[in-house]
């Protein structure tokens, strides 16, 4: 089983145009929306809910109105100004660190499990889709993303490819979803902020030892930027580099919840089947959905 993860920098990039064309693309279609905090491939894969989970992400803490005697201790030692002066805790500030339960005199607090989101399992054409919906306001954590890479392995046997989605950024979800993949999709733009983003990414996919793919998305917008990436990753030893025009016809097929693939004579998804076809070649399977694609 092999397991390509699709990354960026930062949001906005085009990552999600990538991963669920690459999806359109692959063939026994094993697919990680890996992206918790924004997740949004389920709106382009015409996916079909058969399992939801219960995804309980952390604990929260509880007063026992009538044990306690309004001591102060626990509001005294939260850190996270999660007690109010009423000894009422705040489930937004509280990090559930149970010191409150811990300094507590009469054994009033209790850590009850958080309900943080569901954990959805789907099926796609010729395929599975997992993804996950967290609570307003709940905290995206690597759990979340360990688990949902877990749930569509259970999906998956070892001739498969699974693509993941990854989140923007380079915290610990991140971490998570990259986490012993084979190679790693890194898409960027051509802007200044690009490429600081880029090269921060980039620095942790060599920290996991992961091998990069680049693409420059929309790199005709400013051809000088593209060569300086370029320039960049050749000093890095990042040999697989590929570009993919700016194309409106991108934001009409999202608008029309579909992958711009399937918009055979589009500028961008020419070179998103290059890609595809050259991605195929390096994982060193057989993963096309067609043989002529
Ligand atoms: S569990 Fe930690 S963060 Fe939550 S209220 Fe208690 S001390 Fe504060
Ligand atoms: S430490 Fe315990 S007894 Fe004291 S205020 Fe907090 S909950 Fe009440």
């Amino acid at each position: 089983m092999k397991k390509l993860v699709v990354i960026s920098g930062k949001g906005g990039t085009g990552k999600t145009t990538i991963t669920s064309s690459l999806a359109y693309l692959s063939k026994g279609k094993r697919i990680a929306d890996c992206d918790v905090e924004a997740p949004n491939l389920n709106l382009l894969l015409n996916n079909k809910i058969i399992d939801e989970k219960l995804y309980v992400g952390g604990s929260i803490a509880k007063v026992d109105e009538s044990l306690c005697i309004d001591c102060g201790k626990c509001r005294e030692y939260c850190r996270f100004d999660a007690i109010s002066e009423e000894i009422l805790i705040d489930p937004l500030k509280c990090e559930g660190c149970g010191t409150c339960k811990y300094v507590c005199p009469k054994d009033a607090i209790k850590m009850e499990d958080e309900e943080t989101g569901y954990i959805y399992t789907s099926e796609i054409e010729r395929g599975n889709f997992v993804y996950a919906k967290l609570n307003i306001g709940a905290d995206a954590a690597g759990k979340v993303v360990t688990e949902i890479r877990k749930e569509i392995e259970n999906y998956s046997n070892e001739n498969d490819l699974i693509i993941i989605d990854g989140a923007p950024g380079v915290g610990c979800v991140v971490i998570a979803s990259i986490t012993n993949c084979d190679m790693a999709v890194i898409v960027t733009e051509p802007t200044q902020s690009g490429l600081s983003d880029f090269k921060r990414i980039f620095s942790l996919v060599k920290q996991f030892n992961i091998k990069p793919y680049v693409v420059i998305n929309k790199y005709d917008i400013n051809i000088d930027m593209t060569r300086e990436i370029k320039r960049y990753c050749k000093e890095e030893g990042i040999k697989n580099i590929k570009k993919v025009p700016f194309d409106s016809m991108v934001n009409k097929s999202l608008k029309e919840n579909k992958t711009i693939v399937e918009y055979p004579d589009t500028k961008a998804c020419k070179s998103i089947k290059d890609i595809w076809i050259d991605i195929n070649k390096k994982m060193g399977g057989n993963y096309n959905e067609n043989s002529n694609s």
